[in-house]
């Protein structure tokens, strides 16, 4: 993430850098008015910059899949550039209202002078000046819900599609209220392709063109429910770009609900049909076997994500770790290996579950491993004081020199799991994980 945002900040302040350098201001100008001009141009380009990538990540970019890391991680670095974006215009917004600071502080002799703007140019700029106040109140709203991780995740969705309006709004007050020598330089080139970039992003999104291509219909053939995992068999009524183990679909049910994403939890089967298991998590997810039935009919868009089967590698030991419902990518995983014409795999399988007593995934991965001799699988049931650490992934047993972990489940024991092998293993260690939060 920091890879890619840094880059672009940096890149956005060297054009500004460029611009300030050319420039001259009246002999009487005061400092601190100059600092609060340029401050409210490098906040304002900032901001537009990172909302604008922001918007393009929001359209679920497929071909961005690869050089970022999958679409979990376009949603995470979507989230943060959106959060610097609103962060930088608070910024803007505050700098402008210094003013009434600076006036009885330093007077308004030293103040720069305002450009004045004729006809029609006047009238667009005042209208950009509207835009962007409230525009700026109802994003720092929206980044307020987002934060409060208490909000109700189903409204939340609801509200976020305002987004594109509201990026609209201050795409407008960027463009109209830059100044007029930025579009010969630049920072005026850097912005204008930030801006098409944002306003044909906004467009999809307010067309509904978002993952339109990815998307079929298709029905619902089974539904089980086992303690409180929903399983759930679906047949695609056309054919879909097949997926590889270990990716995830958005599923829609109704389309009040929207679409829920969801691993596939089976291997391509060739028949259309793909399975998925479902926990009890939220509001949405606790009724599911209530409110689905059979032949009911589903639309799935995908296949996204690249937390996809590792194979064997000469000098790295592999290392799957899956807690509770972060089973289901391995579970496809374990699938594709049954195939006659894979190579065996070599890997250890740690499953951690609350109690193996009653888990209803414990017997499937018996019965999935007892096919696969290259595969040890661990069973953790925390009731049984089996709880998973760093040491007990015995990495040091191994012969090879490097380990790859490929991880589902929850980010605190991820975090824990890196805490301790850090120190032992750094620089040795790659550390795959999936997250199955977008918010
Ligand atoms: C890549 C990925 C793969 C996943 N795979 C599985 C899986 O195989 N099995 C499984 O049980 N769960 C999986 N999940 C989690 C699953 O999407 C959520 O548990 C489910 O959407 C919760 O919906 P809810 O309305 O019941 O819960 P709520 O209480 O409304 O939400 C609980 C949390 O779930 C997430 N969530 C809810 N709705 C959505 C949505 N429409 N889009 C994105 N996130 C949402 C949010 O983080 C929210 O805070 C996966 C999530 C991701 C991102």
């Amino acid at each position: 993430m920091k890879t890619i945002l840094f880059p672009l900040l940096a890149i956005i302040a060297a054009a500004w850098g460029l611009d300030l350098a050319a420039t001259t201001f009246p002999p009487n100008s005061h400092i601190l008015w100059i600092v609060r001009q340029e401050g409210m141009y490098l906040t304002g380009l900032l901001s537009i910059a990172l909302m604008s990538l922001s918007m393009l990540l929001a359209t679920r970019p497929a071909w961005l899949e690869k050089p970022l890391g999958g679409l979990d991680r376009i949603y995470r670095l979507h989230k943060w550039s959106g959060i610097l974006a609103i962060s930088f215009g608070a910024s803007h917004w505050l700098l402008q209202l210094s003013s009434d600071i600076l006036k009885p502080l330093i007077g308004v002799e030293g103040r720069l002078p305002k450009i004045k703007y004729d006809g029609l140019l006047e009238v667009l700029r005042e209208l950009g000046d509207d835009m962007g106040e409230p525009a700026l109140y109802a994003t720092l709203a929206m980044l307020a819900v987002t934060l409060w991780r208490r909000f109700p995740y189903h409204l939340w969705r609801h509200l976020h599609r305002v987004m594109p309006v509201l990026y609209l709004m201050l795409a407008l007050h960027a463009a109209l209220l830059a100044p007029l020598t930025y579009w010969t330089q630049p920072v005026g080139v850097l912005m204008a392709v930030c801006l098409a970039v944002g306003v044909v992003s906004s467009f999809m999104s307010l067309a509904g063109m978002i993952g339109r291509r990815r998307q079929v219909n298709g029905s619902v053939i089974t539904v089980n429910r086992e303690a409180d995992v929903t399983e759930l068999t679906c047949r695609l009524d056309e054919q879909w770009q097949a997926h590889r183990p270990g990716q995830f679909a958005f599923i829609t049910f109704d389309w009040i609900e929207g679409a829920h994403p969801f691993t596939i939890a089976s291997a391509d089967r060739g028949d259309r049909t793909i399975t998925f298991f479902i926990k009890g998590l939220g509001d949405f997810t606790k009724n599911l076997a209530q409110h689905i039935q059979s032949g009911q009919t589903v639309k799935i868009e995908g296949p996204y994500g690249r937390f996809q089967l590792a194979r064997n590698q000469s000098d790295s030991r592999q290392i799957w770790v899956a807690g509770g419902i972060g089973v289901t990518p391995f579970l496809a995983w374990l699938e594709s290996l049954q195939s006659p014409t894979e190579e065996t795999q070599e890997a250890d399988l740690h499953y951690c579950t609350r109690n193996h007593e009653i888990d209803p995934f414990v017997g499937r991965l018996q019965t999935l491993c007892a096919a696969l001799p290259g595969i040890r699988l661990y069973i953790h049931s925390a009731k049984h004081g089996e709880v998973l650490t760093a040491g007990s992934l015995k990495l040091s047993d191994s012969k090879k020199n490097k380990a790859d972990v490929w991880f589902c489940g929850p980010s605190g024991l991820a975090d824990a799991l890196k805490k301790g092998l850090k120190d032992e293993w750094n620089g040795r260690l790659r550390f795959h994980q999936e997250a199955f939060e977008m918010r």
